[in-house]
């Protein structure tokens, strides 16, 4: 079986990556698309395009009734999620099968499963997979009361966690007993309006941590592999920014014991399709199953550098029910691969998401570079949306190439019209305690990397530019005005708006 036409219920950059693997497959690529975003690049780069009506993710791209309604309506085969949006969103996932359409991830049970972080974590416990230190009660048990006995047994600090968290959202550090019945409070509240559920657990706060993932697949004969790790520990409000493979901190020990815990996890729930097991790894080398991210993950790039594979393609093989075409032998890797996430922010002003029309758009070319970009020059920056602009990826024969590529590229990069974070990157990039692989997911805060001003030629090329052409809207200026970034934009695991039945 193979599809004839697939159905992208995404936008952006993810929506384009995924179109250019259908496009190479022979199969038509189908986007959907908001009001706001009927000019949008990801629209252009697709063979068919329906609209949504609206603006809002709620009206538009988190509607899985009315996007299964026009992939029916328009002989869909298929519907790739993304990531984000309805990408973790089990009664999609089942409508799409009742609709007789194929969604491309896991079935609706394992995504069920894994989007509630305390069942993840005893499925993990049965699996023999190391969890971090913590406790989980039913609604009624979580007392303040409880909660600071709890937390006296693990040990302060401790972190509250939303049992249906995501995008780092619904977490609090507490670090002695006063602050437990704020901080429950606090995190109650933000899972509440962030996913309709209030339930929240606690863990111990891991200290200097780093953040590996090991990328897996598995396919509908029972067969799991994995693809080797991720390190994604530099992170701002517990949310990716740059992330490598192989990680500097594995030796080649923990790296087979967290492959082989992260297969053991997938085998023990059948797991299909792509999907990301994600650990925190202490310094002293214990590492703790964290969660499962049931989706293609942003930051696949860096795996298909390495593995030399295209993971979409991959996905939708097992999709259509093929075996895996590949076996874990065969998945061995290559080099190093680093990915910047571009983002529409100012990290001068706690990493503000900001807004505008992008009047000049230079990415960088060349060998071992890769930029999967979600606008292009006379793109509109909403705020309904993600501020994710693009991503760069590079790949080196080592870490030191890789890493001085990716600083070559970012300085050539240019984005003229919206504030953004590539000088923030650059500067990371250049830290000799990042040079040095020192890396943990305190690492912004703690060198408190600020950038003063742009790289010079990039001030050079928006200078230039600023003579020749008038932006729309000057460069620096459209923050928006909300008291927290992504506190309403995207629609991340909306889990309570009834939008998708
Ligand atoms: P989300 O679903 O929001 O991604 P995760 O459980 O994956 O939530 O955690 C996101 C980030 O928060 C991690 O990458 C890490 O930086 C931090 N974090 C999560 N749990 C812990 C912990 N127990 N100790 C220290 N940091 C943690
Ligand atoms: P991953 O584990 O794949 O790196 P992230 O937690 O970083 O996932 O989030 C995936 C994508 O969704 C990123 O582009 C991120 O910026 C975006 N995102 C995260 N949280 C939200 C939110 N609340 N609203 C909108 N977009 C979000
Ligand atoms: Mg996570």
């Amino acid at each position: 079986m193979s599809f004839r036409k697939v159905l992208i219920a995404n936008r952006g950059e993810i929506a384009v990556r995924i179109a250019r693997t259908l496009q190479e497959l022979g199969i038509v690529a189908a986007v959907v698309h908001s009001d706001a975003d009927a000019d949008a690049v990801h629209v252009r780069s697709a063979d068919e395009a329906y609209a949504l009506p609206g603006v809002t993710a709620g009206e538009t791209y988190l509607a899985g009734a009315r996007i299964v309604e026009l992939a029916k309506a328009h002989g869909v085969d298929a519907i790739h999620p993304g990531y984000g949006f309805l990408s973790e969103n089990a009664e999609f996932a089942q409508a799409c099968a009742d609709a007789g359409i194929t969604f491309i991830g896991p079935t609706p049970a394992v995504i069920r499963a894994m989007g509630d972080k305390i069942v993840a974590r005893r499925t993990a416990e049965v699996a023999g997979v190391p969890v971090v230190p913590g406790w989980s009660g039913a609604a009624d048990e979580v007392t303040p009361q409880r909660l600071e006995q709890e937390a006296q047994q693990i040990g302060y600090p401790v972190l509250l966690k939303a049992a249906a968290g995501g995008g780092g959202k619904g977490m609090r550090v507490v670090r002695s007993k006063r602050e437990i019945a704020e901080a429950q409070a606090a995190a109650a509240r933000e899972a509440s309006a962030a996913f309709g559920d209030a339930r929240i657990f606690v863990e111990k706060y891991i200290d200097r941590p780093r953040h590996v993932e090991i990328q897996i697949l598995g396919d509908a004969h029972g067969r799991v592999v994995h693809l080797g790790e991720r390190e994604c520990s530099i992170q701002r409000r517990h949310q990716k920014i740059i992330e490598e493979t192989p990680s500097p901190a594995l030796t080649p020990e923990l790296r087979a014991a967290m492959a082989e815990a992260a297969v053991r996890l997938g085998t023990e729930l059948g797991y299909t399709n792509a999907g990301t097991v994600e650990f925190i790894l202490a310094p002293d080398g214990s590492f703790y199953f964290l969660e499962v991210n049931t989706r293609l993950q942003v930051e696949h790039p860096i795996t298909e550098w390495v593995q030399r594979r295209d993971l979409v393609a991959a996905q939708l093989a097992v999709a259509a029910g093929a075996p895996l075409p590949f076996a874990q032998a065969d998945c061995v890797p290559a080099g190093h691969a680093i990915e910047c996430r571009v983002y529409a922010e100012d990290a001068r002003q706690g990493f503000l998401p900001q807004t505008g029309t992008i009047v000049h758009y230079v990415p960088p070319e060349g060998p071992g570079i890769r930029v999967d970009s979600g606008v292009a020059a006379g793109s509109v920056v909403h705020v309904h949306y993600d501020p994710l602009l693009a991503k760069l990826s590079v790949w080196g024969r080592d870490r030191v190439e890789a890493l001085a590529r990716m600083k070559a590229a970012l300085r050539r990069y240019v984005i003229v019209g919206v504030t953004h974070n590539i000088d923030f990157l650059h500067d990371v990039l250049a830290h000799a305690e990042f040079a040095a692989g020192n890396t943990d997911t305190h690492f912004l805060q703690r060198h408190e990397v600020r950038t003063a001003s742009p790289p010079p030629d990039i001030a050079l090329a928006a200078a230039a530019l600023a003579s020749q052409e008038r932006p729309a809207q000057p460069a620096g200026r459209g923050a928006i005005e909300r008291a927290t970034p992504w506190s309403d934009a995207g629609g991340w695991r909306v889990a309570d708006t009834g939008q998708n039945r």
